[in-house]
């Protein structure tokens, strides 16, 4: 089996037991979250709930980690992007595992563990696994703004390949969209996170670090095709509003 290589490096560092947030409130489940108005033109597609344990010590973790990394420290999410991602591997089940288990990250040995919001199987399942109102630790820089899809796969062309996959993940991007109005041009790679206008980091060690799934070129082809998906809603369809990263 492939190493959880784009995952396990995704997050990084963010010392463990902080106290960051005292917020108690249990997060709402995404079909309870607002609905704007272009939502009414997309249909939710059908989602399995599979929650990785997120308690108040995951939540401690997770605003240490945002104080440290984007000067926010609380664990909750607005979400105004989404960053596509796969796995590296073909296993379904080694993908909850991981992200239920909560390890330190091998680099620095700092909580919490890495997550996706949502995972998308080979057979086009589609699995949520984090509450759109909790943060997760998938992509350096964008882990205070962005939702995480993961897909089951080796690479771009394993999952873009797939049609089940790719229209599944189609499907649940363009609901999510809809639902947070979020541009297209806010979807992105997780490769091309360097470049979001929405990237931050204030740890200097970890402002050039990328990982290469979904690649430029990979990306380009799939707001195309979620762009169509959006055709008749409001959301802004514009491309990427790209920022010089310096790296
Ligand atoms: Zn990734």
């Amino acid at each position: 089996m492939a190493p959880f290589v784009p995952l396990l490096a995704a997050g990084l560092t963010a010392a463990a037991l902080s106290t960051g947030s005292t917020a108690t409130a249990e997060s709402v489940p995404v079909a309870a979250a607002q609905v704007s108005v272009s939502a009414a033109a997309i249909a939710r597609p059908a989602i399995a709930q599979r929650f990785i344990p997120f308690g108040q010590a995951r939540k401690r973790q997770m605003a240490h980690y945002s104080r440290l990394h984007y000067g926010e420290p609380t664990w909750r999410l607005d979400p105004a992007g989404v960053v596509e991602h796969f796995t590296a591997t073909r296993s379904l089940s080694s993908v909850f595992a991981t992200f239920r288990s909560n390890a330190a990250d091998p680099e620095l040995g700092q909580k919490p563990g890495v997550c996706a919001h949502f995972v998308i199987g080979r057979d086009g399942k589609i699995y949520q696994l984090v509450r759109l109102t909790v943060r997760c630790r998938h992509t350096v820089g964008l882990n205070h703004r962005t939702i995480g899809i993961e897909h089951v796969g080796v690479s771009d062309a394993d999952v873009m390949g797939n049609k089940r996959q790719r229209r599944a993940s189609l499907r649940l991007t363009a609901w999510l969209a809809a639902t947070y109005d979020i541009a297209t041009g806010d979807v992105i790679g997780h490769s091309e996170s360097r470049s979001s206008r929405m990237h931050h980091e204030r740890y200097r060690p970890w402002r050039c670090q990328t990982h290469g799934d979904f690649s430029h070129a990979t990306m380009q082809q799939y707001r195309q095709l979620l762009n169509q998906r959006l055709a008749g809603t409001s959301v802004d369809r514009s491309p990427p509003d790209w920022v010089r990263s310096g790296c």
